[in-house]
């Protein structure tokens, strides 16, 4: 998902691994997981389809894949993964982590199966301090780039920079070349010229986590409200989720418990995914005055189907412009850029 694929190809490498990452998801990755899942499950679900095959095609015979729980499908995403790849006569591994919190001794275990230099407990903790580290600047520079590009002075000047940024974090090893570098990508853009004194739209994009990191999932819905002049601020980034999650960080001390309480009076049951959680991004977007939300949902999401009539109370409620977005392998760029602009207009047009 996003960035994240290269901090943790440089983990499993470390550990003694020859890894395989598939191709940026496309349009044959969407055809081939498509063709082979059940015609009902949700779009990250036919990604992932792909994703592996692709894997598989280009020699990997274990698949590394995070699990799930609560009330959704994504805790069947795995056994049902590798169910079909053996019907269709792939003999892989499948090794799917849980939440360590859950069950610490198969966390445990399931990282020794991987850990095929027989690195110790202590250069295993300091590879995912730095894996961690690693995967908050990218997030810190993608935030960034999101303010940036708003405000770019030429229409498409952020992007290349920011990919150029990106590999100068993807290139720094320890802890102090990851700050070093994170000041230069920084520094970097940051010097892309702005329009001065310019107050762009926000829009707090809130939805499913698949479909929110995965800018091939989504149709660059953040570089594409950017380059409209727009500000975006995503409910979901990697390493707030896995705060927040407490999947890995300590619990209570990040702010999903405040999420849950302010979706409280619109939607008090946990309904799984990131349903809750969208509902209370988007009143916490309204109370910072945002201009709109966009929700991104795939399609036969249950949590964010739920979500969605709740929003439209929310909306109501708060005065806010909500769009709702549904994701599946027939959406095109083209009509999703359209419904932006036309969002955007009414935005402006209920800000002047
Ligand atoms: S959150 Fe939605 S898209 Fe993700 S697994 Fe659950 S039902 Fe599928």
């Amino acid at each position: 998902m996003g960035t994240s694929p290269e901090v943790f190809r440089e983990v499993l490498a470390a550990l003694g691994n020859e890894v395989v990452i598939p191709p940026r998801p496309n349009r044959r990755t969407l055809s081939l997981g498509t063709k082979y899942s059940p015609e009902f499950a949700c779009l990250p679900y036919k990604i992932l389809m792909g994703s592996y095959l692709e894997a598989i095609e280009m020699g990997a015979d274990t698949i590394v894949a995070s699990g799930g729980v609560g009330p959704c499908r994504a805790g069947q995403y795995a056994p049902l993964h590798e169910l079909i790849l053996r019907d269709l006569g792939h003999e892989v591994d499948v090794i799917v982590f849980e939440p360590p919190r859950l069950d610490l001794r198969d966390f445990l275990g399931k990282i020794s199966a991987l850990n095929a230099k027989g690195l110790s407990a202590w250069q295993i903790i300091k590879l995912i301090q730095a894996g961690l580290k690693k995967l908050g600047a990218l997030d810190s520079l993608e935030r960034l780039s999101h303010r940036v590009r708003a405000r770019e002075l030429v229409r498409g000047s952020t992007t290349p920079v920011y990919r150029k940024a990106l590999q100068l974090v993807y290139a720094a090893q320890g802890a102090r070349e990851i700050d070093e570098a994170y000041s230069r990508a920084e520094g970097l853009l940051r010097e892309v010229p702005q329009k001065s004194g310019y107050e762009p739209l926000k829009v707090g994009i809130v939805g499913e986590i698949y479909v929110l990191l995965e800018p091939s999932a989504n149709l660059e819905i953040e570089e594409a409200l950017g380059e409209m002049g727009v500000e975006t601020e995503r409910s979901i980034y990697l390493t707030g989720w896995t705060r927040e999650s407490k999947l890995l960080g300590k619990p209570g001390r990040y702010n999903r418990t405040r999420v849950k309480e302010v979706a409280g009076p619109y939607l008090g049951e946990m309904i799984g995914g990131h349903g809750q959680d969208s509902v209370g991004h988007a009143v916490m977007y309204a109370k910072r005055g945002f201009d709109g939300v966009i929700q991104l949902a795939p399609f036969t999401c249950i949590p964010e189907i739920v979500a969605k009539s709740v929003l439209e109370r929310v909306s109501r409620e708060f005065a806010l412009p909500v769009l709702s977005i549904t994701l599946d392998e027939q959406t095109g760029k083209a009509g999703l850029l359209t419904r932006l602009e036309a969002f955007v207009d009414l935005m402006k047009r209920r800000r002047r």
